[in-house]
């Protein structure tokens, strides 16, 4: 998608940090950290939000899921604990309409979430 911020991340049009890449996915730092670790992970493929991932591509989240396990490993916070976000859409406070994981980690979370 032409306008998509990270679309143009996946393209390298931008600068970010990346942290893993396939050819499904992608893993970069947030340029906005609210934590000591905060990666985004992101399909591809551009996609809204959850709502608009068709059923076909529902295993694009597995693989997520999955490989930012693996980098909390290598980031050392799998054992202490980290935190998988996906906001969805007006409400939850979705600001970059191309769907993406948030992970967190390295400092106490609180709950519930704002
Ligand atoms: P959300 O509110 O779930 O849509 O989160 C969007 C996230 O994208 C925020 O945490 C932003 O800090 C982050 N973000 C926006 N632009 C960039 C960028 N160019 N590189 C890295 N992270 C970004
Ligand atoms: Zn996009």
């Amino acid at each position: 998608m032409n306008s998509c911020i990270f679309c143009k991340i996946i393209k390298k049009e931008i600068p970010a940090r990346i942290v893993y890449e396939d050819k499904e996915i992608l893993a970069f730092e947030d340029i906005s950290p609210q934590a000591p670790i905060h990666i985004l992970f992101i399909p591809k493929d551009h996609f809204a939000s959850l709502n608009a991932l068709p059923e076909e591509k529902q295993h694009v989240i597995g693989h997520i899921f999955t490989k930012a396990r693996e980098i909390a490993d290598e980031k050392g916070i799998k054992d202490r604990g980290y935190r998988i976000v996906l906001n969805t859409e007006k409400d939850s406070g979705q600001d970059v309409f191309h769907i993406h994981f948030h992970l967190f980690g390295g400092r106490q979370m609180t709950w519930p979430p704002g």
